[in-house]
């Protein structure tokens, strides 16, 4: 907000000292603005927001005048009162009233005021212009209409935003060393969120996993990574203390192909929708439109912002290219306003004192769930994010107690009995289906089956009698070419009966997939958890093929005894001894997995915990658990 105004000649300065007395100022609006908003105020306002009012004068006749401001802040209906300082001076002769969306469109053409964070608590406030003063040499000017225009508006407390980002460490090649997004785009994903999302708390973590250790092989699709990270969330918030309101994203680095990303849009409140996108430098990539218009060096931001508002239920407007998903998106161009310019979005930047904050102007900037250039959120998108955010927490849609708890496991009291939990992937243009993760689990954790969806799910006893048949939803991914693959994914749970030896999947009377319990009863015996350097060779040779193309000097070997057909492994680790447990890798087939310390951020020394589950299906798991310290030998 360091407005770039020429000074006037010391000849118009002496001219104006001399022969005029001050004028009189006016103020038209003020202007309360977060993330987008209208000279109507009418985009709410959340607490614990950066704020910054802006004050929209008029002084056509004090021309070569730059003047400054104080704005009175009261609490409510109180005496509580506070006053700020403008942080710019306006060129009064250039705010001439009727020329709004100039005045809209322009930082410079506005006094702005950054809010001190004590005054956007939940709750009413008002603001006015308590004075306006010539900047040379601070004399006040009248202001007529300063103590009328008076804005009040409301702040309303969100929810906490709860995001885990799961980095996905791959080569295509199984010899190069893995690429990993890097810190600077866990960074640009948190910075876009605290920038541009309807929240003040935001509580992001991250993980790392390897992609060929989650089944995820060559240039795997998002699709695919969406099945691979909702089984590593299903077992981080069902057995690993995760918060069930966390949404999970998957992060790929650019580095050896561009990962289109992806995920469903939940119709109704469901955290348990993961998505996955790219991170990387937009310059990389011109035969993308749709990235490469970014001119700043990493795209990971808003990527990552557009794929998570996917899982807050937010769909492709079908204005630049993405499908046509939403009709009640309101903007035709897919812009964040309409013709007359209504919204003008503001991005605070990146410095908390408002020094870096820019506008966006409404026809100019687009919505963030486009496929166009220069993405922002409109009202539209702000909004619905809110609201969905207000009904994962059980609040209703303006922030208020009302809505039933829709928390994103199955209300309480949970169905008593065994559940099993399904995870399949069909792809509709191929006509295949394929089970991804099945896991027997206490209670359900997606939606229980019902009587509705295009797919049938049979159980099927030992002999290949039916047991039950459930109807099933397929839930199509977003973000997909036209000239892709359409695939979709099933995610649902059923309940468990010791009859079943087979699942069956139907899709269309077509496509078919199968899922049989493993021939073997779980099992994890003689779990060694070693540093490298205390391998024996024959270990070492069993490191040396583990899925990790890196790391092998300084790798954690996790290593057990292999069952038999049927039989797939998670293997989790823990640095805070046992409360919270990531996911290295869920539905492993392997009976071994290669952790890299350095990649997790493990200094030599650390203890931590590894637990290995076996799962045969649906029949039996079993668990072991062993502590190592980082690097250190016996
Ligand atoms: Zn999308």
């Amino acid at each position: 907000m360091k407005p770039r105004i020429s000074n006037p000649s010391p000849l118009t300065a002496v001219i104006v000292l001399v022969f005029f007395a001050p004028l009189a100022m006016a103020a038209n609006t003020i202007e309360v603005v977060q993330v987008v908003q209208s000279m109507d105020q009418d985009v709410p306002l959340v607490s614990g927001k950066a704020t910054i009012v802006r004050v929209y004068l008029d002084g056509a006749e004090n021309q070569g005048r730059t003047v400054t401001g104080r704005l009175e802040i009261r609490q409510g209906d109180t005496d509580k009162t506070a006053t700020v300082d403008a942080s710019n001076s306006v060129d009064a002769g250039s705010v001439q009233a009727g020329s709004k969306m100039d005045q809209h469109d322009d930082l410079r053409k506005s006094l702005n005021f950054l809010i001190p964070p004590d005054w956007t608590a939940p709750g009413r406030v008002s603001f006015r212009l308590s004075e306006v003063e010539q900047s040379s040499d601070r004399q006040p000017l009248p202001c007529a209409s300063c103590p009328s225009v008076i804005k009040t508006v409301s702040f309303k407390e969100p929810p906490a935003l709860k995001v885990k980002v799961v980095f996905v460490g791959y080569n295509i090649d199984g010899i190069s060393p893995f690429a990993y997004p890097s810190t600077a785009d866990l960074a640009d994903i948190k910075s876009w969120l605290r920038r541009a999302y309807p929240a003040s708390t935001l509580i992001v973590s991250s993980g790392v996993v390897d992609a060929q250790a989650n089944n995820l092989t060559g240039h795997f699709t998002c699709s695919d990574l969406n099945d691979a990270l909702g089984a590593i969330r299903l077992v981080e918030v069902t057995r690993g203390g995760v918060d069930p309101l966390t949404h999970y994203y998957g992060l790929v680095s650019d580095k050896y192909f561009l990962m289109a990303g992806c995920s469903t849009v939940p119709d109704t409140p469901d955290a348990r929708v993961v998505a996955s996108g790219a991170a990387g430098n937009p310059a990389h990539h011109p035969e993308y439109p749709s990235i490469y218009w970014d001119k700043s060096s990493i795209f990971t931001g808003w990527y990552a912002g557009h794929e998570l508002a996917h899982t807050f239920g937010r769909a492709h407007p079908g204005k630049c290219g993405e499908s046509h998903d939403d009709s009640y998106f309101p903007y035709d161009q897919g812009h964040l306003s309409n013709i007359p310019e209504k919204y003008v979005g503001l991005d605070v930047g990146e410095k908390a004192d408002g020094s870096t904050a820019v506008i966006l102007p409404g026809l100019r900037w687009a919505d963030v769930m486009t496929y166009c250039s220069n993405l922002w959120i409109s009202k539209y998108t702000f909004e619905g994010i809110l609201k969905r955010l207000y009904a994962e927490n059980g609040l209703d849609p303006s922030g208020g107690p009302g809505l039933t708890p829709q928390v994103s496991q199955n209300p309480s009291p949970a169905p008593s009995g065994q559940f099993v939990d399904i995870i399949a992937s069909v792809n509709l243009s191929k006509g295949t289906a394929t089970f991804k993760y099945v896991q027997k689990n206490p209670s359900p954790y997606f939606q229980l089956a019902d009587d509705e969806g295009d797919a049938v799910l049979r159980t099927l006893d030992a002999a290949g009698a039916l047991i039950h048949a459930y109807r099933t939803r397929v839930h199509r991914n977003t973000d997909l070419n036209t000239n892709a693959d359409q695939v979709g994914a099933i995610r649902t749970s059923i309940p468990y009966d010791d009859r079943i030896s087979t699942l069956q999947l139907e899709v269309n009377e077509k496509i078919k997939a199968v899922f049989s319990a493993g021939g073997s009863r779980a099992a994890v015996n003689d779990l060694l958890v070693k540093n490298s350097g205390d391998l024996s060779g024959e270990e070492f040779s069993v490191m040396t093929s583990a899925s990790q193309a890196e790391g092998i000097e300084n790798g954690i070997l996790v290593k057990w005894k292999a069952v038999g057909e049927g039989v797939t492994y998670t293997v989790e680790i823990s640095l805070d001894k046992g409360k919270l447990w990531n996911t290295m890798a869920a539905g492993l087939t392997k009976n071994y997995l290669a952790i890299s310390p350095r990649t997790l951020g493990l200094e030599d020394g650390r203890d931590v915990l590894v637990r290995v589950t076996s799962n045969d299906g649906f029949r039996s798991t079993a668990v072991d658990t062993k502590n190592i310290s980082v690097g250190r030998r016996r």
